[in-house]
Order: structure tokens, then C-alpha cells, then sequence
């Protein structure tokens, strides 16, 4: 794969001796990483890599030491600190340091404490971007996170916060009257208390609810659901993490946008789910 993957020709950035360049992986699909990852992939010494980043990626760094410092919920973990000192250690080496991290470095992934410890260290970094699994990994599964006619705004939470319990400092009121759409991410723990916390906030229990697992991955699976029922139907669906939860009407835009299911020759389900009546670009 990697000798069939050419960058266009432009000025790529230069990965030096004893720098560290955060990166993001994308949500799971390869194909979603940007051409700086790949541009970094080529030149590291040492790829550390998270949990939810592919490890088919790696063999775009034949030439690199690969490292996993993975971090999931209940299994062995390496520490955040200790991650990052590591990578301090390997860029004072004279490494060229690729920190590879799932999605977007600095959405819910530490990236920025990350990125704080080399700079605190005088380590000079760079900073990749990636697609973050709350809008990639839902657009897979043919869930717009914004519609015209649905939101103009959208929040994305954690459902844990550092000691692994549902974040008792959201204002879950707030959010619940203040956001058509919300993106929950690491919910599936908690999923019933934050069920339960937008319910109590006067979400209606009809709201429709998507629960999207190893998006953009050969193993994705996507439910569609309601808050009242989500809890059941999750744990009958028997569904695991990763997951992104979205709440909100978008998730009906499924019935006409689900696209893997078409490319796999279904027809769509509904034309309107939203009942605009019309071609929305009519408007
Ligand atoms: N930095 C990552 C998020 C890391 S937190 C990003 O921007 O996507 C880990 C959480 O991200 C998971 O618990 C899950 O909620 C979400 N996530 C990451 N990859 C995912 C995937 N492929 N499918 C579903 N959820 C995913």
C-alpha cells in the first residue's frame, strides 16, 4: 500500500530529529487519514500510536519503531503522564516522533496536555489535525452533525469524565434546552444516566437517538433509536464501545442519507424524513 500512495508534489513539511508531531489518525477508515499524516507516517523513527488508531496505518512507517500506548476503558493502560514523558525521552533521543492518536488529537484525546508536557520541555511539536469520530464516524453511518433544518448549533460531550464516572460538572439542563443536537462521545457507560439527565431536562423520550459503534471501520454498526428506548436497544443490539451517541432529529436523516446501505443496493427508506415536502436545494 505504501509504495502506491504518492503525495502530490509540494512542499511537505520536514519531520526533524528530535521533534513531535500530534497527530490525528481519523476515526478508523485509513482512507480518512490527511496527507500530513501520511507525510509524517513516512518520515518517523518511532510511531506511538492509541487504542482506536488502525494498526493497518502503521504499515505506512514500515521504517519506524512502532509503539502502542494504548488507554481503554478497563484494560491495562499507560498513563498519560508517563505517555508523554515518553515521548520527551524520544525526541531528546534525537527521534523523529510521530504521536498518532485516534480522530482529532484535540478533541476528548489529551492531545493539548500532551502537546503542553513537550512544549513545558522545550520539545518543538507540530500539530495534524484529524477528523474527529463525532463528525467523520457520523457521516458514515449518514447522520449530517448540522441540517438546515434542524440545528444551529451542536454540542459535543464526554460521558466520562478523568475518574471514569459520568461527568457530574455538565450542566446536562443546559445543554438538554440549549443544543438540538448532541454528540456524546465515550456515552456507552453512562448511557443510561445520560439518557435519564436529558429526559429530566424535557428532551422528549420519542427524540430520535443514534448510536454509532467502530465508525468507519469493516466492523461499524449503527442503531437507530429513541432516548426513551436506547437503553434497551443497546444493550439487546449488544453494542460496544467505541461509540458515538448523537441525539437529535438529524439522526432521521439516515432514512434518505444512509449510504453505505445504498452503495450496498438498498433504496433509501424515506426521500423526507425531515417532511420538508420539497428537494431541499428548491429552497
Ligand atoms: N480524539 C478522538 C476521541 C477520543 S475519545 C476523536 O476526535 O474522535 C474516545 C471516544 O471517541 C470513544 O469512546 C468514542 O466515543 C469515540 N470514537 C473514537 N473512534 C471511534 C469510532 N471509530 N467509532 C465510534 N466512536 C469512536
Amino acid at each position: 500500500m505504501s509504495d502506491s500512495v504518492s503525495l502530490p508534489d509540494t512542499d511537505w513539511p520536514e519531520l526533524k530529529p528530535g521533534w513531535v508531531w500530534l497527530c490525528g489518525a481519523g476515526p478508523g477508515d485509513p482512507g480518512l487519514l490527511t496527507l500530513h499524516a501520511l507525510n509524517a507516517l513516512r518520515q518517523a523513527d518511532v510511531v506511538i500510536y492509541d487504542a482506536l488508531v488502525q494498526e493497518s496505518v502503521l504499515d505506512w512507517a514500515p521504517q519506524a519503531e512502532h509503539i502502542y500506548a494504548g488507554k481503554r476503558g478497563g484494560k491495562p493502560s499507560a498513563k498519560q503522564r508517563d505517555i508523554s514523558l515518553r515521548l520527551v525521552d524520544l525526541a531528546r533521543d534525537g527521534k523523529r516522533v510521530l504521536r498518532l492518536k485516534g480522530g482529532d488529537p484535540f478533541v476528548f484525546g489529551r492531545g493539548g496536555e500532551e502537546a503542553q508536557t513537550l512544549v513545558q520541555h522545550g520539545v518543538p511539536i507540530r500539530i495534524i489535525p484529524g477528523i474527529s469520530a463525532g463528525i467523520g464516524g457520523l457521516a458514515y453511518a449518514g447522520i449530517p452533525v448540522t441540517h438546515r433544518d434542524v440545528n444551529q448549533s451542536v454540542t459535543f460531550v464526554t460521558g466520562h469524565d478523568q475518574s471514569g464516572r459520568a461527568p457530574s460538572s455538565l450542566d446536562w439542563k443546559a445543554i438538554a434546552q440549549g443544543s438540538q443536537v448532541i454528540v456524546i462521545y465515550m456515552g456507552m457507560k453512562h448511557i443510561a444516566r445520560i439518557a435519564q439527565e436529558l429526559l429530566d431536562a424535557g428532551r422528549p423520550a420519542s427524540e430520535p437517538v443514534g448510536v454509532v459503534t467502530s465508525a468507519t471501520t469493516g466492523t461499524q454498526r449503527v442503531l437507530e433509536s429513541t432516548l426513551g428506548k436506547v437503553v434497551a436497544d443497546v444493550e439487546v443490539a449488544g453494542l460496544e464501545p467505541p461509540a458515538v451517541i448523537c441525539v437529535g432529529r438529524s439522526v432521521l436523516m439516515r432514512q434518505v442519507l444512509d449510504w453505505q446501505a445504498q452503495e450496498a443496493g438498498a433504496r433509501p427508506r424515506n426521500l423526507d424524513p425531515l417532511g420538508r415536502g420539497r428537494p431541499a436545494e428548491s429552497a
